[in-house]
């Protein structure tokens, strides 16, 4: 295997840099959830995304007649490296356009599809901004539970049911939604569609759950007689279970962004602790060892899949592989960052004072965030049943 960059992606890496230094103010506190929640953060992110967007660099990978640089896998990952070390906000266009929503519409949407929504998310507009709609209050590891269902009418679908920690829902324009369209299947896998929804549909109602540290991120949005043009299908019919599962590969290719996000607070806490004197305790210096070895460990393995993505191959377990170690890595940030810097951690999880915030409120973000990441997207035991099936072979357990 051969991770190095070549000259221009390393190019590529210094003008990202230029760009921050021109657009990114480095004393700006990264507490987490802060720009679903506030909106002038959620206005700052927007123009960021436009920005971003203006560059190219928005969703750099995508071919050039969506809105794309068709840039290389490497290019890519310089983007998701430096995005995660300095903090670049915007580039999701929810929770996520640019991720897994474009995508897997490449992979499996109409024409119109893509000519409509693609170009969309790339311009960096609110009305690219999506949300994604999959779990339910019975549906969540066991995704294939859902019950929210689209039944087609003559040209359309109605939607009647319920989501439930939908984040951003209350800043989309668009649902990525996961619906039950055979409710007679034999198996519950077979009866579910992808459908797009347009957030501003008669009959969609939003309302907010506070997280754990009171920030409105998350929502349930109730459908109630919801009439969706039959168009905004996604692929074929029942076949929504596959397309979820790659759309859900996409999802947990995080570790990249998530190991520079690492290395940039392991690089913030050693020089705190240089300031304040912290460094001479010896178990202060193993611990943070301790998290060199695992933030550099998780960025190989991120390498690694991007490596296989490079030369075409599949990668199946590996983002799963990879959010797994991540999930474990983000608790154990928070956990020592916490012992550095103490009570500071703990007071003002949201970085609303200055007076409290220490290293950029970087600590309080893993601190009160990491439960939830690990639960995101698929929880870690998620993760370690799709290891066990499809990386060590073995029959499902349940
Ligand atoms: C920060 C955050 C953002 C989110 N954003 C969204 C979003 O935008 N859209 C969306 O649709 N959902 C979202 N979710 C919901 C998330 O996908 C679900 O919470 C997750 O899938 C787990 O489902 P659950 O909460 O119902 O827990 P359950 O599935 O009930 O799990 C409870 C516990 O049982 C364990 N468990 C369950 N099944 C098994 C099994 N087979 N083997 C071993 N252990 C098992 C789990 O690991 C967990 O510890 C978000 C969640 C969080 C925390």
């Amino acid at each position: 295997m051969d991770f190095k960059y070549d000259e221009k992606a390393e190019a590529l890496r210094k003008q990202i840099r230029e760009f921050v230094k021109e657009n990114l103010p480095q004393d700006k506190e990264r507490g987490m959830f802060s720009e679903e929640h506030d909106d002038d953060e959620w206005a700052f992110s927007m123009n960021m995304s436009k920005k971003l967007s203006e560059i190219g660099w928005l969703t750099m990978s995508w071919p050039k007649a969506y809105g794309g640089m068709d840039a290389s896998v490497w290019e890519r990952c310089i983007l998701g490296e430096e995005a995660g070390y300095w903090g670049i906000p915007g580039l999701g266009m929810g929770v996520s356009g640019t991720a897994w929503v474009g995508p897997s519409m490449m992979l499996f949407g109409t024409e119109e599809q893509k000519k409509k929504y693609l170009p969309l998310i790339a311009s960096g507009d609110p009305d690219g901004v999506w949300c994604t709609g999959y779990s339910e209050p019975d549906a969540g590891s066991d995704m294939a539970s859902l019950q929210t269902r689209a039944e087609r009418v003559g040209d359309e679908y109605i939607i009647n049911g319920q989501k439930v920690w939908t984040s951003a829902a209350h800043r989309s324009r668009w649902c990525w939604m996961a619906c039950r369209t055979d409710p007679d299947a034999k198996r519950k896998h077979d009866g579910l569609s992808v459908i797009i929804v347009d957030m501003k549909s008669e009959g969609v109602t939003i309302r907010p759950i506070p997280n754990i540290i009171g920030a409105h991120y998350f929502n349930e949005i109730f459908f109630k007689d919801v009439r969706v043009p039959a168009e905004n299908l996604v692929g074929k019919e029942n076949n929504g279970w596959n397309q979820l599962m790659q759309a859900l590969a996409f999802e947990r290719g995080i570790a990249l962004g998530a190991s520079s996000r690492g290395m940039r607070l392991l690089d913030e806490l050693v020089q705190y602790t240089k300031e304040t004197g912290d460094f001479k305790r010896s178990e202060i210096r193993q611990k943070l060892a301790d998290l060199a070895v695992d933030i550099r460990a998780l960025r190989i393995l991120a390498l690694e899949a991007a490596w296989k993505a490079s030369k075409g191959e599949m990668v199946i377990y590996e983002p799963s592989r990879d959010k797994a170690y991540n999930d474990e890595v983000m608790e154990k940030m928070g956990i020592i960052g916490t012992e550095i810097i103490g009570a500071y951690a703990q007071v003002d999880p949201m970085c609303v004072s200055k007076k409290w915030k220490r290293i950029l409120g970087m600590i309080e973000g893993n601190y009160w965030g990491a439960a939830g990441m690990a639960i995101a997207a698929g929880t870690t035991d998620t993760m370690r049943n799709i290891i066990a099936q499809f990386g060590l072979g073995l029959p499902r357990g349940y």
